[in-house]
Formats: structure tokens, sequence, C-alpha cells
């Protein structure tokens, strides 16, 4: 770990005004930040620690949402007794994340801006790669590549500066995703309220960048607008070992029912892209469908058009439709009828 300078923002007001200096970084519950400074991954001249600012509340909105502060704590998120009742799908999302000791440290804005697992990416050892030295290439393409995308990657060769096929590693991401959260942020040039969808980026011909957050500015908040699948949705996450792993690939899945039709759905898939992957047309497919397995099935095969598979991930693209039938068939039965499942 290079040396770096440390200082303690008491306001956000504080915080948005040190960051101007090049190379800081905000510092929240630190899970991987630390890590990767350990590594050599990030090297920041300074850290600016947010913990002591007031952005820890859960709050009801005015219009029936709920209201995250940014450095509200993983665990406490996951058991809030509003987020449980009506988000029960992010509860679900972040409980499956990491460990406890971890969970009881990240914050709701850390978890947002997690950094890609791949191993070239963490291990300086490998030069080839164009996330951590942009056009250096990408030596996953062509490596050992298990746990990288199927969806939304930039493969133009493995010497290309523009390829990466990296996958976004959040859990809690996918349930904001499925869930329609905005964004909230501040810089000195003002607030901005950043859609979900809008949040994390494909690699395009940046892989360098993971998110569309500018480098002054500071996540606030997370907001969530009143949900309608909180009797019918579920979480359903795919990985290696039962705990502590990665997702291969997860779901986030929920249903809106009107009697025996569904009136409405939302779904999203994690561990297959560099960003959560939503199809609008599956969620439309099933408007107004049964719930049913054909119906479950169109959906999948919508969610997962244009997938490509490497030499060692394949097999997650019929995964992923297994899994999106399988979560939407739990939900379809009942939010609490997965312990069983
Ligand atoms: Fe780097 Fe992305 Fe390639 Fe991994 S997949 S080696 S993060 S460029």
């Amino acid at each position: 770990m290079i040396p770096f300078d440390y200082t303690r923002a008491q306001s956000t007001e504080d915080a948005i005004h040190s960051i101007g200096i090049g190379g800081s970084k905000f510092l929240g519950g630190g899970t991987n930040l630390i890590d990767l400074m350990k590594l050599d991954v990030e090297q920041p001249s300074t850290l600016i620690d947010v913990t002591k600012i007031a952005l820890n509340k859960i709050e009801p909105t005015e219009t029936g949402g709920v209201w995250i502060g940014a450095l509200v704590r993983n665990s406490d998120l996951a058991n809030h007794p509003q987020i449980v009742a009506e988000y029960p799908l992010l509860s679900q999302a972040l409980l499956s994340g990491a460990s406890p000791q971890l969970r009881n440290m990240a914050t709701t804005g850390g978890n947002l801006l997690q950094r890609t697992r791949c191993y070239y990416f963490t291990d300086t050892a490998f030069p080839a790669c164009n996330k951590r030295v942009p056009g250096s290439g990408c030596a996953a393409i062509k490596g050992f590549n298990r746990i990288h995308a199927i969806l939304g990657q930039s493969d133009q060769g493995p010497t290309n500066p523009h390829s990466c096929i990296a996958t976004n590693p959040s859990d809690m991401s996918v349930a904001l995703a499925a869930l329609g959260a905005i964004v909230h942020v501040e810089s000195i040039k003002g607030k901005r309220a950043i859609p979900i969808a809008e949040f994390h980026r494909l690699p395009g011909a940046n892989p360098q960048l993971d998110t569309n957050l500018k480098p002054d500015e500071l996540i606030t908040a997370v907001e969530l607008p009143p949900s309608p699948f909180a009797k019918n949705s579920w979480y359903l996450k795919v990985r290696d070992r039962q705990s502590y792993a990665f997702a291969l690939v997860s779901v986030a899945a929920g249903l809106e029912m009107d009697g025996d039709k569904i009136k409405s759905a939302c779904l999203a898939l994690g561990g297959v892209a560099l960003k959560p992957w939503k199809s609008l047309d599956a969620e439309k497919s099933l408007a107004g469908a049964s719930p049913s397995i054909e119906s479950f099935q169109r959906a999948a095969k919508l969610t997962l058009q244009g997938a490509k598979g490497y030499a060692h991930n394949g097999f997650k693209i019929e995964l992923a439709k297994r899994s999106i039938v399988r979560a939407l068939t739990i939900a379809a039965h009942g939010t609490s009828s997965g312990v069983t499942a």
C-alpha cells in the first residue's frame, strides 16, 4: 500500500469541498476500497472519511417510498422494519451478500460503488487489464473467465484497449435495479438524482469507468418508490458455495398480482454484466400474463437475448434462464414461500 493522507469530514458540505484535491476518494465502510488499496489497485492520495456525516437515517417519504441515507449500514438496512415489510427483495439481496461482519461495516453508498472481482483486475501481476490500466488489453477474454459477463460486455479481442467482460459483484444493486431506485448525489456544483438504470455503466469504450458518478460527487441517499411487489418477490442467488461467495447468477424478481393474473413485474439479473441487467421487454411480457412456466420461460428468453459465453462461463446462459423461471415461480407463490424452496 502506498502512503496516503487521511482527513475526516464533519458534514456533506465539508466532504464535497475536500474532494477537490486530485486523487482523493471518499471512505465509507472501506470494505472494498481498503482491500484494493492493500493490493495497490487503488492508490488514492487522500482518503476523506465520511462516516461521521449524518447520512445514516432510513425514513418514509411523502410519496409512500423510503429514503435511505448513503451511510446506512447493510445490516441495518436489511433488518429495518419498513424494508422487511415493504421491500423484502432488498432485504433478501443484502442478507445474501458477504458475511455478517462485512454487512455490519459496508454502507449503502459504498455497496453501489463495489468494483469488479475479476481476478485480472485485482492482481497487479497481470499487466493486461483495461479497467485497471486503460489501454493495456483484457486478460480475461482468453484467460479463466468463469465469473465473467455474458451480457453487455465490450469484446473486441484481448489486446483491444476497449475490451472488458467484467461483472458487477453487488447483490444490493440488483434488487435496487428491480425496484427502480434513484441515487441522490451532491457536489459543489449542486445536487443530482440518477435513476439506478443510469448509475452503473457497461464498459463500452471506457472500461475503466464503473458508474456515471463524477469524481467530485458524493452519494447522499438512495430513494425507493412505493413497491407493489412486497407480497410476491424473491431474490435468488446461485453461487459456488452457500455463503460468502459472489453470484454466478442472481435474480431479483417481483410480481404484482391481480387475481390470478400478473398486473406488473420487476426483474433484474446479477452476475452477468457490469451492471444489473434489466429487460423491459421481459417485464412487459409478464404484464397481463398468467403466472405459468411458459410465461416465465418467455421472460427468461427475452432477458437473455444476445447473451454470449466464453470458454468457462457459457453455462451461465442456461443457468440464468432457469434461475429466472425459478425466482418468478417462487415469487408467484408468495414472498415467504421461498423458505421451503
Ligand atoms: Fe480487466 Fe475487465 Fe478484462 Fe477483467 S474483464 S481483465 S476487469 S478489462
